[in-house]
């Protein structure tokens, strides 16, 4: 089973990814994810995003095409793959579907996680994440509930930041719900609820208790 998640940041992509991956035993890539590791690490890729990721932008299109294209090779991804943060763009989209051709494998669905901006801009700016293990918590979190490591808010959870993102989103993202609608792979799920609620809706409309 192949899953790109789609949502405007903050719609709970990322706990629904974590859940499904949990339940299916998918490969969980989140380009969020690998473009932080990279930043961390200083590496060429890493120094090249930051600037865009600070300010809330989009990394550019070949950086994260190229990415993708190495990191679908890899033999982890035969088992299926859960695409949590990419496609952003209509180019990044066109692209994954020639990988996923070219690998002879098919994508099921697309989901969104469909959340209202008012209810993400609380969410985000209240959003914490572990930096030892990723878990993604809130500012009520002393501690990861994980892991027990440092919590922290990520440079682009401010609030400034979260709106340039949002609007990022409604122009370059959300445009992709109506790429795979026309494709009949849009799955849509009410994601202005508790996450267990979301998940149980996942899960019966993707057809797969
Ligand atoms: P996320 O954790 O998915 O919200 O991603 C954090 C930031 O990483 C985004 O605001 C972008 O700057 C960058 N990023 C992540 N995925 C992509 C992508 N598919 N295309 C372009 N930029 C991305």
């Amino acid at each position: 089973m192949n899953i790109v998640l789609l949502g405007a940041p903050g719609a709970g992509k990322g706990t629904q990814a974590e859940k499904l991956v949990d339940k299916y035993a998918l490969c969980h890539i989140s380009t969020g994810d690998i473009l932080r590791q990279a930043v961390k690490d200083q590496t060429p890729l890493g120094i090249e995003a930051k600037g865009y990721m600070d300010s809330g932008n989009l990394v550019p299109d070949e950086l994260i095409i190229g990415l993708m294209k190495e990191r679908m090779q890899q033999p982890d991804t035969e088992k299926g793959v859960m695409l949590d943060g990419f496609p952003r763009t209509t180019a990044q989209a066109v692209a994954l579907d020639a990988m996923l051709s070219d690998l002879g494998r098919p994508l099921n669905a697309a989901l969104l996680v469909d959340v209202p901006f008012e209810v993400i801009i609380g969410r985000l700016t209240s959003r914490r994440q572990c930096r030892a293990c990723g878990k993604i918590g809130s500012v009520a979190d002393a501690a990861c509930p994980n892991c027990g490591g440092e919590m922290y808010q990520r440079d682009d959870d401010n609030e400034e930041t979260v709106r340039n993102r949002l609007d990022v989103y409604a122009n370059q993202t959300a445009p992709l719900i109506d790429y795979y609608k026309g494709q009949d792979k849009l799955v849509t799920v009410d994601g202005n609820r508790t996450p267990d609620v979301v998940f149980e809706d996942v899960v019966a409309k993707l057809g797969i208790a």
